[in-house]
């Protein structure tokens, strides 16, 4: 039951309080207006759907939409054709698979779906796409030099990546990791990185067999699609080594299917009792999550998260800065206040790395400190996320703040990571339509390419001295 509470009785004074400024009017706290009832039932395919069936992880899942074709018949009339067939040439030209869960489909604007930051992460557009930086890579974080093993990333001194599968319960536009996940695409053979135990086993037995390894980050593809017996297998291993203190299973799952968590019980049983296993052991098990927009919070994401949270484990999100989904400050404001209201640490933005196929989608290293300014003030510093580039090369995350030299008419960030690659430079560069199209042309040749680059890195190497 909630408590009403009566401001003239005690403990409350009844002597008057002057107001310095006007209180807020509830309606305009957005972020606590999370969408309620059976939404769903717009989407012309899910009409007929309950509650019970679309709260059913597995329907979820089995409803996917894979295919272009699939997507018509399930939003029939809704979305115009021509939008269909723009969706069917992005998807010939995109290097990820398409997956969208039924909760994604019933959480897009289909009046606007070009507009849609839903839509946009997990839909290609053929006519929206831009052609590459010069300087893009498929892994461009170099995932796979770092890796002792395959699905091993060990960069940092403390903390290593590993990646116990390569399948997700949605495909993103955006992934990182476009070099592994996912199905092979028309533009893509993929690195394989399945359910393998025995792969895992070198995996246990690198870590085991450093000291300095702390902190183990169980990524994938995505933590959603492991098997229970595998959540706890892979704790139960990890949190027996001394060396190991904190472990922290990511997942997109919260953001795209949230439902899961409700009606999946043994998989959620299964986290939390790694959580209360850490917590015994004085170690630490956590869930990394990734919203990117408000709109991918609802009534059903509230009640998962709420769940998660009475059992004691504790959820942090990392999004990523994505034109057209949270490029703008207003929106990330809204999905951070929105995030601490349902109980999610924000705890990173990142920039949009630096991936084949997705120019569209990226931001200048300028939106990402403006943004950073206007929401720092706006809600608790521990719910205020910080905002990092993954330095494309291999130098791990930096604060966007903290480059060397930025040279905003060409679109470059230098940075350097002294614990990390110590003596190297990375560089980050803006997108080329971002620029004005003198400096477009100047990266259209390769002798003026090389030049702006190497004064970069002489200005960078000026400035840290
Ligand atoms: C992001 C990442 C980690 C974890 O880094 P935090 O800053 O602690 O979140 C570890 N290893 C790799 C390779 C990573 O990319
Ligand atoms: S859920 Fe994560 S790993 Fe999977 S496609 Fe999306 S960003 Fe990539």
């Amino acid at each position: 039951m909630t408590q009403v509470i009566d401001p003239t009785m005690p403990p409350y004074t009844d002597e008057e309080v002057t107001p310095l400024k006007p209180a807020v009017q509830p309606e305009q706290l957005q972020h606590r207006h999370l969408r309620e009832g059976e939404f769903w039932r717009e989407i012309p395919a899910y009409k007929e759907v309950d509650e019970a069936t679309f709260l059913d992880h597995i329907w979820q899942g089995k409803n996917s939409v894979t295919h272009p074709d699939k997507l018509l018949e399930t939003i029939k009339g809704l979305a115009p054709a021509a939008f269909v067939d723009d969706v069917r040439d992005g998807f010939a030209k995109a290097p990820m698979s398409l997956r969208v869960s039924p909760y994604m489909i019933a959480c897009i604007d289909w009046q606007d779906p070009y507009r849609d930051p839903i839509r946009t992460q997990f839909i290609p557009v053929g006519s929206r796409l831009s052609p590459d930086h010069p300087m893009l890579k498929l892994d461009s974080l170099h995932e796979q030099e770092d890796a002792p093993v395959p699905g091993l990333t060990h960069r940092y001194v403390d903390k290593a990546l590993f990646l116990p599968l390569d399948t997700c319960p949605v495909y993103c536009r955006f992934c990182t990791r476009s070099y592994a996940v996912g199905l092979d695409t028309e533009q893509v053979e993929k690195v394989q990185l399945g359910v393998n135990p025995k792969r895992w086993a070198k995996a246990f037995k690198y870590i085991a067999s450093r000291p300095e390894l702390e902190d183990i980050v169980v990524s994938g593809g995505d933590t959603y699609q492991l098997a229970p017996r595998n959540i706890r297998q892979i704790g139960e291993t990890l949190l027996k080594m001394d060396n190991i203190r904190r472990i922290r299973f990511a997942t997109k799952g919260p953001a795209v299917m949230p439902m899961k968590i409700l009606t999946h019980g043994d998989w959620t049983d299964a986290l939390c009792e790694m959580a209360e296993l850490a917590r015994s052991m004085g170690k630490e098990v956590a869930l990394h999550t990734h919203f990117n927009n408000p709109s991918e919070i609802t009534w059903i994401t509230q009640k998962a998260i709420q769940l998660l949270i009475s059992r004691g484990v504790y959820i942090r999100n990392q999004s990523v800065l994505i034109r057209g989904v949270n490029d703008d400050p207003e929106t990330m404001r809204l999905l951070v206040k929105r995030l601490g209201h349902i109980g999610v640490h924000p705890y990173y933005v990142y920039m949009h790395d630096m991936v084949a196929g997705v120019e569209d989608l990226r931001t200048r290293v300028q939106t990402a400190l403006d943004i950073e300014k206007y929401v720092r003030g706006s809600t608790a510093g521990f719910n205020t996320p910080t905002f990092v580039c993954d330095a494309p090369g291999g130098g791990g995350k930096r604060d966007v703040h903290s480059f060397e030299y930025y040279d905003r008419d060409n679109g470059i960030a230098v940075y350097v990571a002294p614990s990390v690659k110590p003596g190297q430079m990375f560089m980050y560069f803006d997108p080329i339509k971002s620029l004005s199209p003198e400096a477009q042309a100047r990266w259209q040749d390769p002798v003026t390419r090389e030049e702006m680059m190497d004064e970069a890195r002489r200005k960078a190497m000026d400035a840290a001295r």
